[in-house]
């Protein structure tokens, strides 16, 4: 019987992990289901598209597909049920348990598409965004807003990692900067409109502990007309809770960002025209004494109430003051509230993984419950056969990188229960997915699919002088990567 395996999602975790079963599973074979049209995950509809750095993986990815032993399903939802039982959803296309009675394992690699929902009263006010929404609508994802409105001059961004930073940048950007990139047209047509320009982060906890990393602060500082605004109060707040005694000290990371942080308040008080991080493109560094754009840092505030209009639009964001203890938790003071003037508000608190519908989750991560990549039942028992890995393994948090290092743990992981023959032989082993799929009417795609959309975005992109252009247009999406009578793959 040869080694059959199915991956469900395909992102990053999901094809570097077929890549890794791939190369240690002896004449292996793997199918890959793919609910989006493309595949690629959050590397093609989360990562900010001025990082074309880390796009450049989408190269090392598209080498996993040229494997002739990966077969890619796109357009393909992978459900727990299916139809009208419980737990069933009619737009499941196949199910998790005719996977797992077709192959010899089921890798689930589903990741995180939707933000975690901040609740706070206006949260649900017009022009109140949830950050994964504006990342998917200038990435154009499939079922993302089709239309965005920038025309608010001043904006709040709530959270302290990566994502905040990415908002922050994208929120700033200028027309002429994201010609450089692959964003379809019509984002570009909006951002002609923009008239942001001043943004306020808004941080729960202090400058030691903010979780974004130093090169997302230079790429924002590198950004010509800015400003990046601190305010000292939170530097004296943070060192002097540094000093407290048993007060968890920042790691190396945290410790370098908290660094620049202060060395970039220094020099902007000193001499708003100096750059201090020689890692800053000089000519930008120039340029960013024009201060058109201004960022401002405002840290220890956590959001308590958004107030509205008559119309229920954003009027401002209110804030407590808050301390952190010595275990690096935050709590607000109860004497310090202030409210900010501004008229929308975009929150980037954190991803929610997706999961596959009903399967029982960690309820610190929302990641599914497993143990070491083994799924787990509710009763705490292993589920044989189903693995889990890349955000939906460890919650939605890490760098592509770290994705990458969970896939190929995993896969290790799968090999070596291969040779310990702890997988059990598929219950249906004549399973066909083309045969399923057709049965059931469902338009999925493949690899030439994924070549045809690659094509069509590089010509798109040839019209407006960029090596790409994506294509937002979902029927468009869908007609070039559905299966055609002579594709091969
Ligand atoms: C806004 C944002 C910006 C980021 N920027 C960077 C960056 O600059 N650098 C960096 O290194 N990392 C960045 N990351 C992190 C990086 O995107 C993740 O580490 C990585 O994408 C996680 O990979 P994954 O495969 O686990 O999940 P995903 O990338 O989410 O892939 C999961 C795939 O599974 C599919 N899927 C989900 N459910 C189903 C289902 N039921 N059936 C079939 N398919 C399904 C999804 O459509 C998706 O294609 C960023 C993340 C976000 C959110």
């Amino acid at each position: 019987m040869h080694n059959v395996f199915a991956v469900i999602g395909a992102g990053p975790a999901g094809l570097y992990a077929a890549d890794r079963i791939l190369r240690t599973v002896h004449g292996s074979h793997v199918d890959v289901f793919e609910k989006n049209p493309v595949p690629m995950g959050l590397l093609r509809y989360g990562v900010a598209p001025d990082h074309p750095s880390i796009k450049r993986v989408q190269t090392s990815l598209d080498r996993i597909l040229d494997n002739p032993r990966l077969r890619l399903f796109t357009g393909v939802h992978v459900g727990v049920g299916r139809g009208a039982s419980s737990h069933a959803d009619p737009h499941n296309d196949l199910t998790l348990s005719e996977l797992r009675a077709g192959y010899t394992a089921v890798i689930i690699a589903t990741g995180s598409s939707h933000g975690r929902r901040l609740v706070i009263p206006g949260s649900d006010a017009v022009n109140f965004h949830d950050a994964a929404d504006f990342t998917a609508w200038y990435n154009s994802a499939p079922g993302a807003p089709t239309n965005w409105d920038l025309t608010t001059p001043i904006v709040a961004v709530i959270g302290g990692g990566n994502v905040a930073l990415d908002v922050t940048r994208m929120l700033l950007c200028s027309p002429e900067e994201l010609e450089k990139t692959d964003v379809a047209p019509s984002v570009i047509n909006r951002y002609v409109h923009s008239a942001v320009s001043e943004v306020h982060v808004f941080v729960r906890r202090g400058p030691a502990q903010a979780k974004w990393d130093a090169r997302q602060l230079r790429d924002l500082r590198s950004m010509p007309n800015i400003t990046l605004n601190f305010d000292d109060r939170d530097f004296v707040q943070c060192a002097d809770e540094l000093e407290a005694p048993d007060a968890a000290q920042p790691d190396h990371s945290h410790k370098a960002v908290l660094r620049m942080m202060e060395r970039l308040d220094r020099a902007e008080r000193d001499d708003p025209g100096t750059d201090p991080d020689p890692a800053v493109d000089p000519a930008a560094a120039r340029l960013s004494s024009a201060q058109d754009r201004q960022v401002y840092f405002h840290f220890y505030s956590q959001p308590v109430e958004v107030p509205t209009d008559d119309d229920g639009e954003v009027t401002g964001l209110v804030t407590d003051r808050t301390h952190v203890d010595a275990s690096g938790h935050a709590a607000p003071d109860g004497e310090d509230q202030r409210t900010w003037h501004l008229s929308a508000v975009y929150s980037a608190i954190g991803y929610q993984p997706d999961g596959l519908g009903s399967l029982p989750l960690e309820p610190a991560t929302g990641a599914l419950l497993n143990k070491d990549g083994r799924l787990v039942s509710p009763d705490g028992r292993i589920v044989r056969g189903v693995y889990a890995t890349g955000w939906a393994r460890r919650g939605a948090r890490g760098l592509v990188a770290d994705t990458q290092t969970d896939a190929h743990a995993l896969g290790d992981l799968v090999a070596a229960d291969v040779l310990a023959n702890e997988l059990p032989d598929p219950a249906d082993p004549l399973f066909d997915p083309i045969t399923v799929l057709r049965s059931r009417g469902v338009r999925y795609g493949g690899i030439d699919g994924w070549r045809r959309v690659e094509q069509a975005e590089r010509q798109a992109g040839i019209a407006s002088s960029r090596q790409k252009a994506k294509i937002s247009d979902m029927d468009e999406l869908e007609r070039l990567s559905v299966a055609r009578p002579d594709d091969q793959r």
